[in-house]
């Protein structure tokens, strides 16, 4: 693991020159220790684990890849853990999700496809892995089994009932 960490150090480092270089990879370190030992305690797993899995996940640069967006904390309330998807898609039940942005009702956790009229003549496509996510309102699944999480629309049978 310290072989991997030291690697993103550099490529941070190599990222930028000079001092603020430094700075990116003293900044990388630091959120990713947080992050692993976070994910650690609340998964119950190996820290060399949860960073190998981020790795193979990451498909661009680390400086982009780590951050709160991908790792959300588990703190923030809005981290659930599956120990696999068949569990997540028993826990969902329907497949009916609230839209983060038109607030309608969308088929598809990450696309909404709820027909809602937004704008004259503009339907809701509502993307939640799009530039501004899930705006707050989504939820982040992270299954166990296949080690991996993601943003999704707030499945509607998850909603708070309000009395
Ligand atoms: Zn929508």
């Amino acid at each position: 693991m310290e072989q991997i960490i030291k690697k993103l150090k550099e490529d941070a480092r190599n990222s930028w020159s000079g001092e603020l270089g430094e700075q990116r990879a003293e900044e990388l370190e630091k959120y990713l220790r947080n992050k692993l030992q976070e994910y650690s305690n609340a998964l119950k797993m190996p820290q060399k684990e949860i960073l190998e899995a981020w790795e193979k996940d990451r498909t661009y640069s680390a400086i982009n890849y780590y951050q709160e967006a991908n790792q959300p904390s588990f703190k923030a309330d809005k981290v659930i853990v599956f120990e696999t998807v068949d569990e997540l898609y028993q826990a969902i039940g329907d497949k009916k999700f609230r839209c983060a942005s038109c607030g309608g009702i969308s088929t598809n956790p990450y696309e909404c496809n709820s027909g809602e009229e937004i704008s004259k003549g503009k339907i809701c496509d509502w993307k939640v892995y799009g530039l501004f996510g899930d705006l707050g309102k989504g939820v982040y699944v992270y299954i166990k089994d296949k080690l991996r999480g993601e943003t999704i629309f707030t499945p509607i049978s998850w909603e708070k009932v309000n009395a």
